[in-house]
Order: structure tokens, then C-alpha cells, then sequence
């Protein structure tokens, strides 16, 4: 079949479930697929021609990366992905926009821009300014969040101005960034991810956190469903991924008084809570964008 591509998946472990249904979808529509621990990868970057080692050879060219980079390993990880790019190879999703989407601070400046609903949010540094940081997203009840933390670790609710000082002098203490936000008490611990591919919002669900918690991150365990978005939250999801550069991504969206906003964008969201959720076939639809998107010497960038 001269349509069949070659699909390299970078991820740590092949056994992962969006890994696994990466590969699944890979192989049905007749592709080969890669699985590749970017961990493992090394690279010659002094030679004129980029390339990238695996296991003591060189790497054959792909038509495509799937990206799977967890939190953790971002720099080593986009510096691979970069390399691909630098090879002509089409990432889904490229170095810089996962770079970027890794950066809370930097992506809520990116989508407020924009325009995007987000809670309305504080960032500073010295503590002379802790109490306006507090008063400037409306007092208590308010979050406060660690900016490096993932899977709800670091994010806290403050029930009163006293409680948020304690909060912002101990993180302070461990001298970590943070920001001040708007509790959004009105969407009763639920928010929503969308799962984008392309310009499409291709499953939605609804995470519930659990009794006695606000985070409803399945690390926390919360509970998932099936859910119906609006038009307005649909196309919020859709230029959030856009204006973060994401072909691939999970965006999560809270129900405010004051409309759809979001939370963060992720770039590379799990597929088995969605998939299972849904029901539908969200592998496929990425494997359907590579074969859209993904040619040898398709990518635009080489590794800007
Ligand atoms: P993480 O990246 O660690 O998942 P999030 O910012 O997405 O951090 O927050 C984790 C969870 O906490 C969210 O999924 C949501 O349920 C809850 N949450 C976060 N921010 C707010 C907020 N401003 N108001 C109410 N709940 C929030
Ligand atoms: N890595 C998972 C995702 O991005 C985390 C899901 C969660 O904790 O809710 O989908």
C-alpha cells in the first residue's frame, strides 16, 4: 500500500492505554506504527543532517510523531520532538506549542489575549502585595495554585483571607510560584474536557469531584460522563487550542456565572477516561488528522 505510513509514537511506555490505542488505531487503518521512549532517544546535533539515535542506530525518517510527553520529562522530551522537526518529520503537536502549554502562567497571558474566558486571576511576587492578590479575585472563598503542579497536586481551596495568607506565606516559603484565582463555587465541583483534534471538538465529558472535594481530576477521584456542550463552549475549546498551537489537545473548561472558562490546555491528554466516557473512537481521530496532515517534509517548522 503506497498510502501506509509510518507513525512514530513517542512514549515512555507502550503499555499506557492511549499508547496502546495509539498503536490499535495505527495498525487498523493499515500504518505502521513506532513506539519510541523519548527518554532513549539521543541526538546528533553537531551534524549538518539532523539526526536521531535509538538502541545504537539512527533512527529511519517517519511520516509522523504522535507526541506523548508527559509533565516530567517536557525539556528532555520537546528537545526530541524539536529534533524531529529539525528532520522535516510532521509532529501533531509541535516542541513549541507543548513547551508553551506546559507553562500555565505563560498560557493564561496567551488565551486572555484572545479574549478567552478564564477565572479571574492573580500572579505577583513580593508579599508586600499578598493581600491585594487576594482582594483583586474577590476575597474568600479563592484558590490558590501551584504553578509547576499537575493532576489537582498544588491546588487549594481557601476558605478565608487568613487561610489564603497561610497558604501563599508556605508556598512563598518553598520560594514556588503561584497564582490567585476566582473559586468558580457555581459549577459545584464539575468541569468539562473537551478533547480537540484539529479544529473539532471530538468528545466531551463531564468530571464530577467526589463528595468533600472541589478538584475533579480522576487522580482525585472524580467520576466522568458523557456531556453534551454547548455551541459557545465548543468554540471556546476550539480557539483555546488554537491560540495555544495545539493540533491534539485537552481542553478544560468550567461553567461560571460569568460563561464558559477555561482552566488549562493540555497537550497530551489521557484518552481512556474520554474514550470511555464517550464510547467513540478518539484514537481514530487523531490517526485520521496524521493521515490528513502527516508527509515526509510536511512540517513547517524544523525545530524553531
Ligand atoms: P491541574 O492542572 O493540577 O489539574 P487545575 O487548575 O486543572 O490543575 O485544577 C484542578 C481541579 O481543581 C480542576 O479540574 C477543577 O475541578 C478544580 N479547580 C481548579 N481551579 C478552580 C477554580 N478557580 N474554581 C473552582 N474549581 C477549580
Ligand atoms: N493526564 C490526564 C489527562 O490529561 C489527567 C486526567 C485527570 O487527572 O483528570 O487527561
Amino acid at each position: 500500500m503506497s498510502d501506509a505510513l509510518n507513525i512514530v509514537i513517542l512514549s515512555r511506555n507502550r503499555k499506557l492505554y492511549s499508547t496502546r490505542r495509539l498503536v490499535e488505531a495505527i495498525e487498523s487503518r493499515g500504518h505502521v506504527a513506532r513506539v519510541i521512549d523519548p527518554l532513549r532517544c539521543y541526538m546528533n546535533i553537531t551534524s549538518h543532517r539532523p539526526e536521531i539515535h535509538y538502541n545504537g542506530m539512527a533512527i529511519e525518517p517517519a511520516d509522523a510523531v504522535i507526541p506523548r510527553i508527559g509533565a516530567s520529562i517536557t525539556f528532555y522530551g520537546t528537545a526530541v520532538v524539536r529534533q524531529f522537526e529539525m528532520m522535516g518529520t510532521f509532529c501533531v503537536n509541535e516542541s513549541v506549542a507543548i513547551s508553551r502549554a506546559r507553562d500555565k502562567l505563560r498560557s493564561l497571558q496567551l488565551l486572555s489575549r484572545k479574549g478567552i474566558g478564564l477565572p479571574v486571576t492573580g500572579f505577583g511576587y513580593s508579599p508586600d502585595d499578598n493581600l491585594d492578590l487576594i482582594n483583586m479575585v474577590g476575597g474568600a472563598p479563592l484558590v490558590i495554585k501551584l504553578l509547576e503542579g499537575t493532576q489537582g497536586k498544588g491546588v487549594v481551596l481557601a476558605e478565608t483571607n487568613k487561610a489564603a495568607e497561610s497558604v501563599i506565606d508556605a508556598f512563598r516559603g518553598l520560594r514556588a510560584y503561584f497564582l490567585t484565582q476566582e473559586f468558580i463555587s457555581e459549577a459545584g465541583g464539575s468541569d468539562i474536557r473537551c478533547f480537540v483534534v484539529g479544529d473539532k471538538v471530538v468528545g466531551s465529558m463531564m468530571r464530577q469531584a467526589k463528595d468533600g472535594e472541589f478538584r475533579s481530576n480522576v487522580h482525585r477521584g472524580g467520576s466522568v460522563r458523557p456531556i453534551r456542550i454547548t455551541p459557545e463552549e465548543r468554540s471556546t475549546a476550539v480557539r483555546a487550542a488554537k491560540i495555544m498551537g495545539l493540533n491534539v489537545s485537552g481542553v478544560d473548561i468550567m461553567r461560571s456565572n460569568h460563561g464558559p472558562v477555561v482552566l488549562e490546555v493540555n497537550s497530551s491528554p489521557g484518552l481512556e477516561g474520554i474514550e470511555t466516557a464517550t464510547g467513540k473512537d478518539i484514537a481514530g481521530h487523531i490517526v485520521q488528522f496524521v493521515e490528513k496532515h502527516g508527509r515526509r517534509g510536511a512540517t513547517r517548522t524544523r525545530g524553531k
